[in-house]
């Protein structure tokens, strides 16, 4: 991280001066870090003569540290925190093919490139949110993969309710939403061999302090805006790592089976009339709910049907 940040992110006024001083640097050389923040990071910053610089609002930054003090079942993994990053995802697959050692924890500030599914984008501004890419390495073939993204989903489901969004539900197959607006997006990705050894990559995208974004082009909220309180995305990020632990770990032992009627209490689309998108084809159903693996079961023309594949998409008809 920037020293100049760190300098600055109490949020108070800095004098030029006390910042050169600070870094060894002249005043002009500071007024260039300054412009690069701006330009690089998005940040707002004041200049008043006589006072000097000062945020816009203050942030408080993420730390391996304060992620592993409050959180037990992450204290082995090696949780790396970037300044900025493509997509935190594309990073943690970068990382695998480099030979790092599962399970590591990949956590950005921003991501310049973040990624939603078939190629679309993640809006992903500094320092507000949580940019949050888990690799885990898999050997137990195809069973351990069932369902996998749907028990991440119902693992950030339920750290956002208690985080003050008693709302917060599922739409197949991972996206979070608080009624119609999206808070969290769930992307996994893999290398390897599914039915042998692979490496999973679950990417996790949760608007937290965000208040505004003009370049989201569907309705979506934050936990501050649900929940009216500024979050610590520390404390944030151990809790999820807590929550998702324990998920995982009975997704491992007992499959997705177990976890099936949980996903669909949680599913906020249940018994809703639908239209699947997969590609150019739509098929209007009414959800019934999801299969042993996850799959969506739709009643379609009276008969029950199931889908699955990361193509799909669902659409909620209109009157529904
Ligand atoms: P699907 O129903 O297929 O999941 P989706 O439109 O929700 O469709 P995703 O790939 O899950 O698609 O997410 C990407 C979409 O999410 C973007 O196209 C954009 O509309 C929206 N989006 C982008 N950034 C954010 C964000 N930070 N918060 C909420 N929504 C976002």
């Amino acid at each position: 991280m920037s020293t100049l940040l760190e300098l600055l992110k109490d949020g108070r006024f800095h004098s030029g001066q006390a910042l050169g001083q600070a870094l060894g640097v002249s005043r002009s050389a500071i007024w260039k870090q300054l412009q690069l923040l701006e330009a690089e990071l998005g940040l707002v910053i004041h200049k008043v003569r006589g006072r000097g610089y000062q945020l816009a609002t203050p942030i408080t930054l993420l730390s391996s540290a304060e992620i592993g003090r409050s959180s037990i079942s992450s204290g082995s993994w090696d949780i790396r925190i970037l300044d900025s990053t493509d997509s935190t995802n594309a990073q943690a697959l970068r990382s695998i093919e480099e030979g790092s050692v599962a399970p590591f924890l990949v956590l950005a500030e921003r991501q310049t490139v973040g990624r939603g599914r078939r190629g679309r984008k993640w809006v992903s501004p500094f320092a507000e949110n949580i940019y949050y890419s888990l690799v885990l390495r898999m050997d137990g073939g195809l069973r351990q993969l069932e369902g996998l993204s749907l028990v991440v989903g119902l693992a950030v489901m339920h750290t956002l309710r208690e985080y003050g969004i008693p709302g917060a539900g599922l739409k197949w197959p991972n996206d979070v939403l608080v009624g119609q607006k999206k808070v969290a997006g769930i992307l996994l990705e893999l290398v390897g061999d599914p039915a042998d050894v692979c490496h999973v990559v679950l990417g996790i995208g949760i608007n937290v302090n965000m208040q505004s974004a003009e370049e989201i082009d569907q309705e979506w909220t934050s936990v501050r805006l649900e929940s009216g309180k500024v979050i610590d995305r520390n404390q944030l990020v151990a809790r999820l790592n807590e929550v998702l632990v324990s998920y995982l770990e009975r997704h491992r032992l007992n499959g997705f089976s177990a976890i099936q009627g949980e996903w669909e209490q949680g599913h906020l689309w249940q018994g809703r009339a639908v239209s699947l998108i997969a590609g150019v084809n739509k098929i209007d159903g009414v959800v019934l709910g999801i299969d042993r693996q996850g799959a969506l079961r739709l009643s379609v023309e009276g008969e029950e049907k199931t889908y699955s594949g990361g193509e799909l998409s669902l659409r909620l008809r209109d009157g529904s």
